[in-house]
């Protein structure tokens, strides 16, 4: 199946790496703002413009040199300034692997520490993105351990998981990203059939949106958006409890739609060298975004 080729695709290191040494190519440039930060400063500028707030992501992923680690994480830094110094509408979402979780448990607390503190100076949001199973567990260690400091950070719940539910119950009182899940899991650990994935994504946001603290719902799915307009309105939910989240380049009529129509929505916006492994994983979730690959191929 073309979604099996393009996760391993996504997951081939050398791959990952021959490709950092090229600039953005096969089209990567349409959902990728940019690989420096004035670049995607630029692109997070347009965005509020249009009332849209970001959620930068420096990409990097397969981090298994400490140097790599604190480059990322000095980068992390370097963006969360750069977002202070232009009144930027943006916080930060990062990934666990790429700031050493896969070289030592503790070297990535300390980098997260210091990310989320200089953050919370500035009274700016750090999302945990969640990655593969294996990360899984881990990842929320770090959540509770650094959430002893400050309250400036949540995480995101994979719908996919059997474990979600008891995950969002647990943390209820956290920000909380909700989404169907990005990686290719087993049985053991995860619904495999669509619906099924679609059924709990659906029942896990109500819940949260019901009984939780801010929800931001990150779909591309019109089914999904359009279901959770309807219960808000039912549910007396107001808006200032829950954001919309999509993609940078996905569905854009649709970001500043419901912009427009006064929901809060904030873009993911990703920028960086290490675009291939992100890249590839959106082939993975649709196929159709191979037209993006064959425009750039055909108009060289
Ligand atoms: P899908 O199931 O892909 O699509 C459902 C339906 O929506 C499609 O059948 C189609 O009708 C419509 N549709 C979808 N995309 C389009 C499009 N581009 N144009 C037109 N129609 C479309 N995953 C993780 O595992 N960890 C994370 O931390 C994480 N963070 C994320 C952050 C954001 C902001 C977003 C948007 C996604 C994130 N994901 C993450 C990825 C997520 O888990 C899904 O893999 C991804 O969003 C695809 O699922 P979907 O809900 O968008 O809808």
């Amino acid at each position: 199946m073309l979604k099996d080729l393009f996760i391993g695709l996504s997951q081939n290191q050398f791959l990952n790496s021959a490709a950092k040494k090229y600039g953005l190519k096969l089209g990567a440039q349409s959902v990728v703002a940019g690989t420096n930060i004035e670049e995607t400063i630029r692109s997070i500028k347009e965005l509020n413009a249009q009332g849209i707030s970001c959620t930068v992501d420096n990409l990097g992923e397969f981090v298994y040199k400490r140097e790599e680690a604190t480059e990322a994480k000095e980068q992390i830094l370097e963006v969360i300034e750069a977002i202070h110094e232009n009144k930027a509408d943006a916080h930060i979402s990062l990934k666990p692997t790429q700031l050493g979780l896969d070289i030592d448990y503790n070297f990535c607390l300390e980098n997260l520490r210091e990310i989320v503190g200089r953050a919370s100076k500035y009274d700016m949001f750090i999302n945990i993105d969640m990655e593969d199973y294996s990360h899984l567990q881990p990842s929320f260690d770090l959540l509770d351990e650094l959430s002893k400091e400050y309250s400036n950070v949540g995480t995101v719940i994979q719908a996919y998981f059997y474990r979600a539910e008891e995950d969002i119950k647990k943390y209820k009182d956290y920000r909380l990203r909700i989404v169907k899940g990005a990686y290719k899991e087993p049985e053991e650990y995860a619904y495999q059939d669509k619906k099924d994935i679609d059924t709990n994504f659906v029942k896990l946001i109500e819940w949260h949106l019901l009984n939780g603290k801010f929800t931001s719902i990150a779909t591309h799915d019109h089914h999904v958006i359009n279901h959770v307009k309807e219960f808000v309105k039912a549910n007396n939910i107001p808006n200032d409890k829950f954001e919309f989240q999509m993609l940078y380049g996905f569905r854009k009529d649709m970001q500043l739609q419901l912009a427009k129509e006064g929901y809060n929505f904030t873009t993911y916006v990703p920028f960086g060298k290490d675009w291939y492994g992100y890249f590839m994983r959106r082939l993975a979730e649709r196929p159709q975004n191979l037209n993006l690959v064959a425009k750039q191929v055909f108009t060289k």
